[in-house]
Order: C-alpha cells, then sequence, then structure tokens
C-alpha cells in the first residue's frame, strides 16, 4: 500500500520499539502495545538516530554528560567520542518526513531518544541532574513543540496513554484542516466540536482559547492559526483526571435536559457521580451519553469528548 492510500496516523517512533534489533548491545525494546494494538491506526515512521549517524550494531554505549560545552552525549568508556552533534543534526536531515508526524513515541532511557527525565552525568561519574533529554529528541522536540510526543514506557501508564493517543487525534484533524486552508469560521467550528475534550483536561485553555476565538476578527489568519494551534496543544497535554472529566461530562449533559425524563436523568447523575467518586471508569457514563446521542442537538453529536479515539483500543476503560 502506498503512502497517500495508506489512511493511519502518521507517527513517528524509536526503531528499536518495533521489535529491531538496532540497539547499542544488539538487542531490541519491541512494545507490543505500539506494534500490535497502535499499529492499526498509526502508520508508523521509524528511526534509530544512532545507526542513521553511521553507529555499527552493536557498538558502545553512551550517555548525557554535563560539560562545560553543556549536555553532551559521549561514550562512556571514551569521552572523547562526541555524538551529540551528529545526532542533533539528524533532525535537519530527516525534516521533510518528521513535518508530516502527527506524533512520535520515543524509547526511554537513551541518550538519543530519550524525551523526559533523563540522567546527566558528571564528567566524575556521579549523576549531576535527571532532568536531560536524548539529543536527537530534544531537537526534534524543540522544532515541533506542538507535536504530541511520549516514552514507550510512560504508554503503560493509563490516564498518559489516554492523552497521547488523544492529543495524536486532536492534532492528525488539525492538520487535516490546515491542509484545506480553513477559514476563521472553520476554526471555530473545529474549536467546537474539541471544547469539552479541552474543557476536561484545562479549565485555563478552554477559557484563553475562548477568548481568542472572541477576538479572531482583529487577527491575521496567520496569527490565529498559531496562537490557536500553541494553546490547544498546550491544553490538550493536560492530563484530564476525574474532576475535569466530570466537568466535561456536566456540560454534555446539560443538553440533555429537555429530552430525558426524570427517571433518565437520574441515572445519568447517578454515574456520573459513581465515576467522579473513583467507581467506575470513564467509559460508564460515556457509554449512556452515547446511547442519548440520537436525542440530542446536532452540537452534542459533533463533540470528540463521546468519541476521541477507537473504542477497539478501550482507553476509557481503564481511566
Ligand atoms: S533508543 Fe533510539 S538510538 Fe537507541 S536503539 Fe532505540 S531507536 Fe536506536
Amino acid at each position: 500500500m502506498s503512502e497517500s492510500q495508506d489512511l493511519r496516523i502518521p507517527v513517528g517512533i524509536s526503531r528499536c520499539l518495533l521489535g529491531e534489533e538496532v540497539r547499542y548491545n544488539g538487542g531490541h525494546k519491541l512494545s507490543r502495545f505500539c506494534r500490535d494494538q497502535l499499529s492499526k491506526w498509526f502508520r508508523y515512521v521509524d528511526t534509530c538516530p544512532e545507526v542513521e549517524i553511521g553507529l555499527p550494531v552493536p557498538r558502545k554505549a553512551m550517555r548525557l554528560v554535563a560539560t562545560d560545552r553543556g549536555t553532551r552525549v559521549l561514550q562512556i568508556d571514551d569521552d572523547s567520542k562526541d555524538f551529540t552533534d551528529a545526532l542533533a543534526g539528524l533532525a535537519e536531515q530527516k525534516k521533510d518526513s518528521l513535518e508530516r508526524l502527527c506524533g512520535f513515541i520515543f524509547m526511554q532511557k537513551s541518550p538519543s531518544c530519550g524525551a523526559f527525565r533523563m540522567k546527566v552525568y558528571h564528567p566524575k561519574g556521579h549523576i549531576d541532574s535527571t532532568d536531560g533529554r536524548g539529543a536527537f529528541a530534544e531537537q526534534v522536540m524543540l522544532r515541533y513543540p506542538n507535536l504530541p510526543v511520549e516514552e514507550a514506557g510512560r504508554l503503560m501508564d493509563a490516564p498518559l496513554r489516554e492523552n497521547f493517543v488523544t492529543r495524536v487525534f486532536v492534532y492528525q484533524e488539525w492538520r487535516e484542516l490546515l491542509r484545506c486552508e480553513p477559514r476563521k469560521k472553520d476554526i471555530i467550528e473545529f474549536h467546537s466540536r474539541h471544547k469539552y475534550l479541552l474543557l476536561a483536561r484545562s479549565q485555563r485553555h478552554y477559557k484563553l482559547l475562548g477568548r481568542l476565538l472572541a477576538r479572531a476578527g482583529n487577527l491575521s489568519m496567520a496569527t490565529l492559526v498559531q496562537r490557536y494551534e500553541t494553546l490547544l496543544m498546550d491544553g490538550m497535554r493536560r492530563v484530564a483526571g476525574r474532576a475535569g472529566n466530570t466537568n466535561a461530562l456536566q456540560h454534555m449533559q446539560g443538553y440533555l435536559k429537555k429530552v430525558l425524563n426524570s427517571e433518565q436523568k437520574a441515572e445519568l447523575v447517578q454515574l456520573i457521580d459513581s465515576y467522579r467518586k473513583g467507581e467506575v471508569p470513564m467509559i460508564v457514563p460515556l457509554t449512556l451519553l452515547r446511547h442519548y446521542e440520537s436525542l440530542a442537538p446536532d452540537y452534542y453529536r459533533r463533540q470528540k469528548l463521546l468519541a476521541p479515539h477507537p473504542k477497539e483500543l478501550g482507553l476509557y476503560n481503564e481511566v
């Protein structure tokens, strides 16, 4: 199947996560969740930065080291071997492919691919800090700050998994909209479909985006697009907790006031409250909200909160 016929979302991934034996020790770090489940919706664009800068498999291990030239990727047994610039430069070489991505799944704890809380060593060997980032991952995140990024290890955590997959789907839809040269009213329409998904994550961003769109008429299209995307993806990065989701569910419930009888309303109120208390997962009240879709106004039916990701992934079963 050619790239243009493949409707899956393009997502970057560290190659070892797909089971390829490209690690420094000749092994891999297969993520079954990525390979077997997410791959039904994500078309992977895999990268092994260390192999792509010409290093062999196997190869000597490297680590992040705090030096007077900043954080560097150095070979552990020979710190004259510095791979930082080559790894960082790879992001420039691969920019045509990176620009098309709607997400990136990195391998954790790698001096090239680690995206969060990497150990940075002092030249004498002890740990200097734990806020490092792999040299390739850092470049990708600097160049594409709105790109949804996650580490495979963190995808084992249900709320982080739900958050990342939702972000990829939202970002893909946003990019799709931009490809169609949208007018301001199209952005407002996009926002109206995503507002409760956003509200669940951040009331602050929900308000800021509302204000931004209220003065959309005074902004150039380029400014509006840039500010909207930045705020949207920043808000979506927040993980929706029970309080945020409950708030969003209650807003949705408000649209059903006139169409449900008192018994149905009481059942819905009780399920949302059970969710709030942690007695049932998000899928329970949401299933009931979806059940009433046909009775609800059009605005309600278009809300992404009802189905932000494929139900086969079961992401709302665990949050
Ligand atoms: S973590 Fe990155 S650089 Fe290391 S083997 Fe995996 S893909 Fe290659």
